[in-house]
């Protein structure tokens, strides 16, 4: 199960308002919400893996994934060999909405769950799943790693 590590959410207001955002944007991607302890089980439900060209194992990548909050991140990010999301100090702006952590943790993820090993195709990519495919109205490209 990926792992919302909720500890490492500033415990401000700003801190808290983003936390809970990042859990209704994962209940809304995954279809369930996030236990007690920050496990969330099932891969995200929005991806498909014949259409997203997603790698064969890429539910047992998202039981490896974590996902926390970083003040040194300038943007989001994902370190690819120990699959950890990182969203940094931009997401705790008020004006950030669910839709956008949604599509931001979709990103992260897709970095390490997308079948095409360079990651300079992964981008375009991108927005062709998140926005035409989902249909998000932004490209999140714009504003993340
Ligand atoms: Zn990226």
């Amino acid at each position: 199960m990926a792992t919302l590590l909720t500890a490492t959410f500033p415990g401000d207001t700003e801190g808290q308002a983003l936390l809970r955002k990042v859990k209704i944007a994962i209940a809304n991607i995954c279809g369930h919400g996030v236990s007690k302890k920050g496990v969330v089980l099932t891969a995200p439900k929005k991806l498909d893996k014949e259409r997203d060209n997603l790698k064969d194992d890429y539910k047992k990548i998202w039981k490896e994934c974590t996902i926390e909050y970083d003040p040194d991140e300038t943007g989001a990010s994902v370190l690819m060999s120990k699959r950890q999301i990182r969203l940094g100090p931009f997401f705790l702006r008020p004006s950030i909405r669910v839709t956008d952590l949604e599509e931001v943790i979709l990103h992260e993820f897709l970095h390490v769950a997308l079948d095409i090993k360079d990651r300079q195709f992964h981008h375009g990519l991108m927005t062709q799943i998140l926005k035409y495919e989902i249909g998000y109205p932004e490209d999140s490209a714009a504003f993340v790693d």
